[in-house]
């Protein structure tokens, strides 16, 4: 459920949330909301985690390289501090940031903004990735994007690694990984 001008809250902020596997446009539907607060002449802030190093130090890509100005920041706290002005600040690839980003957005929305999150609901195991489960609790408004199964195309909410590495951590796109649904993912060795 997305929330509209309409059904937005008065008087306070809130938490969207967009979760999903890779590949399901999840950087896509933060950049779209985020377009249309600008086009609102609403002041937005983007975050993204330093971690994320693909296509661009400075700007938010999707995988179909739409793009926005983003600050590559190295903790969820410094958040506080760069979008006292915002009226709606993004944070894309939120599974990189520890968990101190829940009371970060909770600051935030209970401030009056309007806090959108996008980020990977499970590992590539298929294991919920901390923070997004806690987001997803606390948020007002939550999304999950699902791409398309490679293999049998189904609805797919899983990433599968393609490359043989254990750590919970691989940055990468369709060099190593691909969405699988839930018949045709498994845990590589
Ligand atoms: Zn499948």
């Amino acid at each position: 459920m997305e929330v509209t001008q309409l059904s937005a809250p008065k008087e306070t902020g809130w938490i969207e949330v967009v979760a999903g596997c890779m590949f399901s446009g999840k950087t896509e539907e933060l950049i779209r909301r985020l377009r249309r607060a600008q086009i609102a002449r609403q002041k937005v802030v983007i975050f993204k985690p330093r971690i994320d190093n693909r296509y661009s130090a400075s700007q938010i890509v999707s995988h179909n390289t739409q793009s926005l100005e983003s600050v590559v920041i190295d903790s969820a706290q410094e958040i506080l501090e760069l979008a006292k002005d915002a009226h709606v600040v993004g944070i894309d690839e939120a599974q990189f940031f520890d968990m101190s980003i829940i009371g970060v957005c909770d600051r935030l929305a209970n401030d009056g903004k309007r806090v959108i999150v996008a980020g990977l609901d499970q590992d590539y195991r298929g294991v919920p990735f901390e923070p997004i489960p806690q987001l997803l609790a606390v948020a007002e408004y939550i999304t999950k994007t699902l791409a398309i199964c490679v293999v049998c195309g189904n609805p797919a909410d899983r990433t599968q690694r393609k490359i043989a590495n254990a750590d919970r951590v691989v940055v990468g796109a369709a060099d190593s990984y691909e969405a699988r649904c839930r018949k045709c993912h498994y845990i590589p060795d």
